[in-house]
């Protein structure tokens, strides 16, 4: 593999969170029960005539803006025809000359280093229908529900050179996308999809190898292997002296391998003509501005900011940023206490450790900023214990009960009296003779043990900290 250079580029194909379809007004909606969400303009009737959803054009500018495209000052909309079950109009509305952004490029961080891919063009398009195969009835369905559900395409230029970059790529993605509010970029849902183009060539050579196309993978896993597979299999073929032809491939994840889906298309076979139905959109200076204004912070930026501003180790400022639920609670809590380190440990260690115990493909963090902060102040007065702290995250998590209400009727609270530290010492010290000579002869670790004794009596509740001071004066 050492002597090849491996070279991908990616097709992100990205469904747009808008409340309705690209093109008439049939509710956008994931799940929704078999063709129930359709009209005459989706499946493509006789003389329906197609609107563009104003929503749509602003996604795909803000996705433009977000990965620093130029925005064409107009956008056509073509006709893609091919016919398939799951299209019902024989042609799929898309942009080939006119896509309304273009350059561009995804920033992202592998091993340190910064690197970036170039994107070629971002388009608008409609999504098909999905074909519905029930083996036990040796039968196909249709449901045309996700028939003009608005699709932005991300096309990449071919600068990616190993599977984790591609991963990288298409993490800073998604990460991108769901922070400005254009997609949820769930890859199980089919809202975000990827398709790679991957040719190898031996390294120095100015020319890249022949290509192929991958689909069919619906998680960074299946990306990072399928890239994998298909580098190695071409590697083998040119060994071997075959020719690598430029066909479209499916990966199949459970078997780990790559099965011939069709000879590759090129956008001759597709006749794109521009569609007489809609008319070009004229994007203005003016417009662009305003939705440059509505443009959050972006995941890549944030971080940076989290690790130079506020001195977060890079793990953590990565782990703040990789889920927007975690970075807008995050940012909610600085709004109370502004501590970032502080707010930021207990995020990564018990708000982590809470979302990675939930079920749901992507949690929720399930307690109110205002509610954690309280829980924090009390452990830095002193008021609770760490072990009462996270006891009671885990109470207030799913019903956010106020904490410190809590920490009172279950007496919960830290117990910081000197004198009460000293009679629990001393009675730990009369129990436990053994463990006092113990330490006595150099034993180091009987003093856990007293400890450990310490605060048994003292039912959890007495300050460790007082109290292991004391001890260790008393055993003097
Ligand atoms: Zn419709």
């Amino acid at each position: 593999m050492n002597n090849y250079e491996i070279t991908v580029g990616l097709e992100i194909h990205v469904e747009l969170k808008t409340e309705t379809k690209a093109f008439c007004r049939c509710k956008n909606q994931f799940g929704a029960p078999i063709n129930t969400n359709t009209c005459p303009i989706c499946m493509g009737m006789p003389g329906a005539i197609p609107t563009i959803n104003k929503t749509c054009v602003e996604y795909a500018i803000k996705s433009g803006l977000a990965f620093d495209c130029d925005i064409n000052n107009v956008a056509i909309f073509e006709r893609k025809n091919y016919f398939y079950p799951d299209l019902s109009k024989a042609y799929q509305i898309s942009q080939l000359e006119k896509p309304i952004c273009i350059n561009g490029k995804i920033r992202y961080k592998l091993n340190g280093e910064e690197k970036f891919t170039r994107i070629n063009n971002i388009h608008m398009e409609e999504d098909a229908g999905k074909s519905v195969h029930d083996a036990k009835l040796n039968k196909s369905f249709i449901d045309y529900n996700r028939c003009g559900v608005p699709l932005i395409e991300i096309v990449t230029e071919p600068d990616i050179h190993s599977a984790d970059e591609a991963v990288a790529t298409l993490t800073s993605i998604k990460e991108t996308l769901v922070a400005i509010g254009v997609s949820d970029c769930k890859m199980q849902e089919g809202s975000l999809r990827c398709d790679v183009n991957l040719s190898v060539a031996p390294k120095g050579s100015d020319k890249l190898g022949n290509r192929t196309e991958m689909k069919n993978l619906n998680s960074f896993k299946a990306v990072k292997r399928a890239i994998e597979f298909e580098a190695q299999r071409q590697i083998n073929a040119i060994e071997n002296g075959e020719v690598i032809h430029q066909i479209t491939l499916k990966w199949d994840d459970d078997l780990g391998k790559n099965e011939p889906l069709r000879s590759k298309e090129t956008s001759n076979d597709y006749r794109y003509f521009p569609d007489p139905d809609l008319l070009p959109i004229s994007i203005t200076p003016e417009y662009i501005t305003r939705i440059k204004h509505t443009m959050p912070e972006l995941p890549y930026d944030r971080k940076n900011r989290y690790m130079n501003v506020f001195g977060l180790p890079k793990q953590d400022a990565e782990t703040l940023t990789s889920n927007i639920n975690v970075t807008n609670f995050f940012e909610d809590c600085l709004k109370l206490k502004n501590q970032p380190k502080v707010v930021c440990n207990w995020i990564c260690t018990d708000v982590m450790r809470k979302l990675k115990e939930s079920l749901e493909e992507e949690p929720n963090v399930s307690i109110s900023a205002q509610n954690f902060v309280e829980l924090i102040d009390m452990f830095q007065n002193k008021e609770i214990s760490i072990n009462s702290a996270r006891e009671l995250l885990d109470r207030v998590w799913d019903t956010n009960e106020s904490a410190k209400q809590l920490a009172e009727e279950l007496g919960l609270k830290q117990n910081n009296s000197a004198d009460d530290a000293k009679k629990f010492v001393l009675e730990a010290i009369a129990n436990n003779p053994q463990a006092v000579a113990d330490f006595k002869s150099g034993n180091q670790k009987a003093i856990t043990y007293l400890m450990g004794q310490v605060m048994k009596l003292s039912k959890g509740k007495i300050n460790p900290q007082i109290a292991t001071q004391l001890l260790l004066e008393e055993l003097k």
